[in-house]
């Protein structure tokens, strides 16, 4: 084949829209003068100027190309902002140094003081603490609600409010949201919606297409994928990103860094195949798990026993690589479960390469009063299953290993 027929520029650029997996191995990217392969990593904080007139003139006409100090905007971080951007197909996007920083920015560049928020209750832990703790030390009003009940929703969102903040499948009970019905509510009622989007990834649910406002992803999920590096990202339109989130972030710097940018890049090239992969793992184990002797339920989007299994099948293109099943000893048989497996690593992280199981009633949602705990339907015998990308019958026979020590 002869390349050289090809339209490109030299540095990279690609000039037609491409396909999610073309897009990204080479959305975004950007070559300098050496015309590097891989994506450069810009480990800087500072830029130079040729002289005084020129650095008034980077500070005064900020641009794409110009960059004057890493928390602002840094080389590598805009080719990662760039490359989920064409993934998702935002007008705009930003990074930031976590998942926590990328929703707590988010809502801090909605909301005022006196405005309302109404949030679906099933929500990471931390999400969780921001909305009904943090925020309402400023005066900020907020309420929740179960967020697969819509007649919740229409109640809660039939008073003027300023911001609605799902997470749909919900961490740990995979709950789903209805995101068309919600949005158009939420917008009667004056609202913007954003959606942290990190259980099902770009690739399996596209919030903005549904009506919703903002994205927000822990890119230390399934970005990075293989444990290296915390990051996270805002998405939306081009307006508020410049006007609202932009100036917020730039003031209070919550940047991320070029190294872990870099690592995210390399993460998304394989994204794809990986949370691809993961999914029909998942669906496998969510399958040999139903019915086993000891389990009580299984939580998993595709499965027909899922009580929103036909909104979940609607709108995400596959069930995604966490499964969660309650056991029916409840917390000693959970911890028994765990301590046998030989496999599958007891941790908190999801999305990863490696299968990670974690108890969320004493780790991620430990901080959550136990009524609150027990309404979102974390029992004592829940755990939440994270399918890696090990050989399928190798994390079957682990789960059977952990099961015959319950
Ligand atoms: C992990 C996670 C976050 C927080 O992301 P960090 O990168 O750990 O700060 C937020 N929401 C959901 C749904 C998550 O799984």
């Amino acid at each position: 084949m002869n390349d050289t027929t090809r339209p490109r520029t030299a540095k990279g650029t690609l000039k037609a829209a491409t396909r999610t997996r073309t897009t990204s191995v080479r959305g975004g990217l950007k070559r300098s003068g050496f015309n590097e392969t891989s994506e450069a990593l810009f480990l800087t904080s500072g830029y130079v100027y040729g002289s005084a007139a020129d650095a008034e003139a980077a500070f005064a006409t900020p641009t794409a190309d110009r960059f004057v100090y890493s928390r602002f905007a840094n080389p590598t971080v805009a080719m990662f902002e760039e490359r989920l951007r064409l993934l998702e197909g935002a007008e705009a996007c930003r990074a930031t140094a976590t998942g926590m920083a990328a929703v707590f920015a988010a809502l801090m560049a909605l909301l005022r003081a006196g405005d309302r928020l109404v949030a679906s209750r099933a929500l990471f832990g931390s999400c969780h603490i921001i909305c009904g703790e943090i925020l309402p030390r400023y005066g900020i009003v907020s309420e929740f609600v179960d967020g697969a009940d819509n007649a919740a929703w229409t109640k809660a969102l039939s008073k003027p409010t300023k911001v609605v903040f799902l997470e749909t499948p919900s961490n740990p009970t995979l709950e789903i949201v209805d995101l068309a019905h919600v949005t158009k509510l939420a917008h009667k009622a004056g609202a913007q919606v954003v959606v942290d989007n990190v259980f099902a990834t770009p690739l399996l649910q596209r919030p903005l297409e549904l009506g919703a406002d903002v994205v927000c992803y822990s890119a230390t999920k399934h970005i990075d994928g293989q444990g290296r590096c915390l990051g996270g990202a805002i998405l939306g339109s081009a307006k508020f990103v410049n006007d609202e989130l932009g100036p917020f972030l730039r003031h209070t710097g919550p940047a991320m860094s070029p190294f872990n940018a870099w690592n995210l890049l390399k993460g998304l090239e394989t994204m794809p195949l990986r949370v691809e992969a993961m999914c029909r793992s998942a669906l496998a184990v969510a399958k040999f798990l139903e019915g086993r002797t000891g389990v009580k339920r299984v939580l998993y989007p595709q499965l027909d026993s899922h009580p929103q299994a036909a909104l979940a099948q609607a709108q995400m293109a596959l069930g995604g690589t966490v499964v969660t099943f309650e056991l029916a000893g409840g917390k000693e048989a959970a911890f028994r479960f765990l301590d046998a497996l030989e496999l599958i690593d007891i941790s908190n992280n999801l999305g990863d390469a490696k299968s990670l199981v974690c108890h969320p009633a004493t780790t991620t949602h430990q901080r959550l009063p136990a009524p609150e705990r027990q309404r979102v339907g974390i029992t004592d015998g829940v755990l939440r299953l994270s399918v890696g990308l090990e050989d399928e019958r190798d994390i079957v026979d682990d789960l059977k290993r952990g099961l015959e020590a319950v």
